[in-house]
């Protein structure tokens, strides 16, 4: 199966740094996580049922020739994403109860708003949303007890996000902004959030907790 594979790297690593062991991590070095996050990674191809390239293909097609409204195509990508990710989930390091990742930036645009507000009783938008307040390291206020309380309507970078580390350390605040990790791209699921989000007809982003009142 033919795989896209996108490298991020969030900001240049100090030769310091680079002399450090990873904080909190069992593994000695990043080298042989990558190594074993490849590993993972091969299974989890090497098993996918259909190749996924195919499956993210067809359903944009599906979605772009739809006439369905901008909501209802969001709720058909996510649950796509959720029969993918059935799958995708045995060889993940992504657990309930582990929510480093709700206290990075959490994109949001309209669309997922409305979405969030439909399906969520009493959760309506502040009437002005906040700007420019710094966001990594505070927690997503949708996180309750380490776990999200959103679930089935979270966005879209939330159904996304996945890690096939082989445990969580390198997620920590420590190591997350240091470290080259090596994450699956989604070309054409991106590709049909996108198309969402443009036929909706507002595609600014917001951060999650500028949205939403704290409660
Ligand atoms: S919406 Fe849920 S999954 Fe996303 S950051 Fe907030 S608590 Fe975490």
């Amino acid at each position: 199966m033919k795989l896209t594979w996108l490298f991020s790297r969030r900001r240049k690593r100090t030769a310091e740094e680079l002399r450090q062991p990873l904080k909190g991590n069992n593994f000695v070095d990043i080298k042989e996580i990558r190594n074993a996050t490849e590993i993972n990674i091969k299974k989890m191809t090497d098993s996918f049922p259909e190749d996924l390239e195919k499956l993210q293909d067809d359903f944009f097609l599906k979605i772009e020739k739809s006439q369905l409204s901008p909501l209802k195509k969001l709720e058909k990508l996510y649950s796509f994403m959720d029969e993918v990710y059935k799958h995708i989930n045995k060889y993940t390091t992504c657990k309930k109860g582990c929510s480093y990742c709700c206290s990075y930036y959490v994109t949001i645009s309209d669309i997922e708003i409305q979405f969030i507000e439909q399906k969520n009783k009493g959760i309506k938008r502040k009437e002005q949303f906040d700007t420019d307040k710094k966001r990594v390291g505070t927690p997503c206020l949708f996180l309750k007890n380490e776990a999200c309380s959103i679930y089935e309507s979270r966005p879209y970078v939330c159904h996304r996000h996945v890690m096939f580390t082989p445990d969580n350390s390198i997620c920590t605040e420590d190591n997350a902004h240091i470290h080259k990790l090596q994450l699956l791209a989604w070309p054409k699921l991106d590709k049909s959030y996108n198309l969402i989000r443009a036929e909706s007809g507002s595609n600014k982003l917001h951060d999650i907790r500028d949205v939403f009142p704290k409660k």
